[in-house]
């Protein structure tokens, strides 16, 4: 399923991500073509990139308010229906409990069918660099957040006490992956995810050149699909499409059966 376009696309979904410009450079061409389509996008950022600069003498709440007053922009550009800033402390973000109730918290409040995150096993990259410790912690709180306890109505109780019912993510997309398995092409995408880029000025020195190499990127994911762009993602299903049903009646009524352990998934069209 890798070397052709990855058409699955989930009625709602939810990007996390560990610092403002994450998503914008990891899955808002994918994100912007699901929105076209008609899905809708809630974005997380979990901290707000207080520790995003080079000045030891720059405030980092002054920081933050202005890597927060960037985002407006950037979300537009790629059309979420809006964003959230969780607040923790950049450079320090941990996997704890308190970060995943607050995850779990969105997810059973936005209702995702799916969630993208950074791949939280990656700690070296396949072509050189480290992977940010924020963004393995952020990947990690994902996962753990969708499964088990977005799903599980015992875990943080007070939620499900409040209101906040347990919710079943079905997909998990990871950006970043050193082992991606779907490309999405993002060929009419592609030059709103460099224009919400942009709008994290504080963070870009160079525009021009940062437009160049998202579209060198791009292209050379796209090439494994045959398309000018994409950009590469890790699938993991939680729960096939046919979950959900058919009517448990229905082979015995019509005398069809599926054969048992197929191993197609068939939600996967891609
Ligand atoms: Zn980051």
């Amino acid at each position: 399923m890798n070397d052709v376009d990855h058409t699955w696309r989930p009625a709602r979904f939810l990007v996390i991500a560990a610092h403002p410009d994450d998503a914008d450079f990891g899955p808002a061409g994918t994100a912007a073509r699901w929105i076209d389509a008609g899905s809708e996008g809630w974005l997380i950022c979990c901290t707000s990139g207080d520790a995003g600069g080079e000045d030891p003498d720059a405030d980092p709440l002054e920081l933050a308010a202005l890597r927060e007053r960037e985002q407006p922009r950037a979300a537009d550009l790629i059309g979420y229906a809006g964003f959230t800033f969780l607040h923790q402390p950049d450079g320090a973000l941990v996997n704890d409990l308190v970060l995943r109730e607050q995850l779990v918290r969105e997810i059973r409040t936005w209702k995702p069918d799916a969630v993208l995150a950074t791949d939280p096993s990656v700690v070296f990259y396949r072509d050189g660099g480290i992977n940010h410790t924020d963004h393995r912690e952020a990947g990690l709180a994902a996962v753990d957040a969708v499964y088990p306890a977005a799903r599980n109505p015992m875990a943080f109780p007070a939620l499900a006490k409040g209101g906040l019912a347990a919710h079943r993510v079905r997909r998990l997309y990871l950006f970043w992956p050193n082992e991606p398995n779907v490309r999405v092409d993002i060929t009419t995408s592609v030059d709103r995810k460099i224009a919400a880029l942009a709008a994290h000025a504080s963070q870009i020195r160079e525009p021009e050149k940062l437009a160049e190499r998202i579209r060198t990127w791009a292209a050379e994911e796209g090439e494994a699909i045959g398309s000018p762009a994409a950009e590469a993602l890790r699938l993991v299903v939680i729960d096939e499409d046919e979950d959900e049903g058919p009517d448990p009646g229905l082979a015995e009524r019509t005398g069809t059966e599926t054969p048992a352990g197929d191993p197609e998934p068939t939600a996967v069209e891609a």
